[in-house]
């Protein structure tokens, strides 16, 4: 398995904000890049005076524009750093710490960590799961259960969770538990030739209907495994999520919730390349999101 990247080796590709700019470039537009006024290609050279590159027929490209690194006041240098704790941790980056390694104040720090769990959650689209799937639902956040009478940040969120063995998760916030609810994500996310194991709740009891070869094993009667049949895998995912933001953030709204959850899916789904964790981040970065993410 390749390795991610190491303190040693992220200093030595971006000792600078020229060499982080340089990065972006790439990540870009690629080392082929042809210039939209005089139809060379890529013959540009840095700007010295500001974060640009110019044509030798004299037309300027700023890679940053459109990206979050445009208008921000945070060298680039600090936000490849702070693109690199996100890949490289297991249990997410606190907005303390981000305050902390890259000395900004906590304002900042907050607002760099929201825009970078943005990105590592917007995907266009997710490919649907299939051979054996796991489903199952939990609630995140917050000190109560309940729909919510008083501040909505003091209660649960639901969340339902799908992951196929081996390979990717999938995660949605949820309204509710019921049937019909559960069913339209199911059917959204998993194809329906996979077996799927669930537990007993009984809003899964009619999966078999849609041609999923589903089975339920019964915890409330403390049965976990049976067979193949158990929820292990997404329960290790909820218990990852659980611990980090009991751990690391104070409280995280409902609405801001699936991005947290984006970050999870985001490293659980590139678990056995780790080494291309950060390029992806920065491939994400270097485009804009579509306004209404
Ligand atoms: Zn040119």
């Amino acid at each position: 398995m390749a390795k991610p990247m190491t303190i040693i080796e992220f200093m030595k590709l971006f000792p600078d904000d020229d060499a982080c700019l340089e990065h972006l470039f790439q990540a870009r537009f690629g080392s082929e890049y042809k210039c939209a006024r005089c139809g060379d290609v890529g013959l540009y050279k840095k700007l010295t005076n500001m974060p640009a590159y110019t044509c030798s027929c004299g037309e300027h490209v700023h890679p940053m524009v459109g990206t979050p690194f445009y208008r921000s006041h945070t060298p680039l240098q600090k936000w490849f750093y702070a693109m690199y704790l996100f890949t490289t941790t297991r249990h997410g980056v606190p907005a303390k710490e981000l305050q902390r390694q890259l000395s900004v104040n906590y304002k900042t720090a907050y607002r760099m960590g929201m825009q970078i769990r943005k990105y590592l959650a917007y995907v266009d689209a997710d490919p649907p799961l299939g051979g054996h799937v796991e489903i199952d639902e939990t609630l995140v956040g917050g000190k109560h259960s309940g729909d919510g009478k008083g501040p909505q940040a003091q209660y649960k969120t639901i969340v339902l969770g799908m992951v196929e063995r081996n390979g990717d998760v999938i995660t949605r916030v949820i309204p509710n538990v019921r049937r019909k609810t559960l069913e339209a994500h199911i059917l959204k996310h998993v194809k329906r030739e996979a077996k799927v194991s669930t537990d007993e709740l009984h809003s899964y009891k009619r999966l078999w209907m849609y041609g999923y070869d589903h089975e339920s094993v019964n915890h409330f009667l403390k049965e976990y495994v049976r067979g193949d049949r158990h929820t292990n895998t997404i329960e290790g995912f909820w218990s990852i999520i659980k611990r980090s933001i009991r751990g690391t953030h104070v409280h995280v709204s409902s609405h801001r919730l699936p991005f947290y959850l984006g970050e999870f899916e985001f490293r659980w789904n590139l678990r056995r390349h780790p080494e291309k964790m950060f390029p992806t981040l920065l491939r994400r970065l270097s485009t804009s999101l579509p306004t209404d993410f």
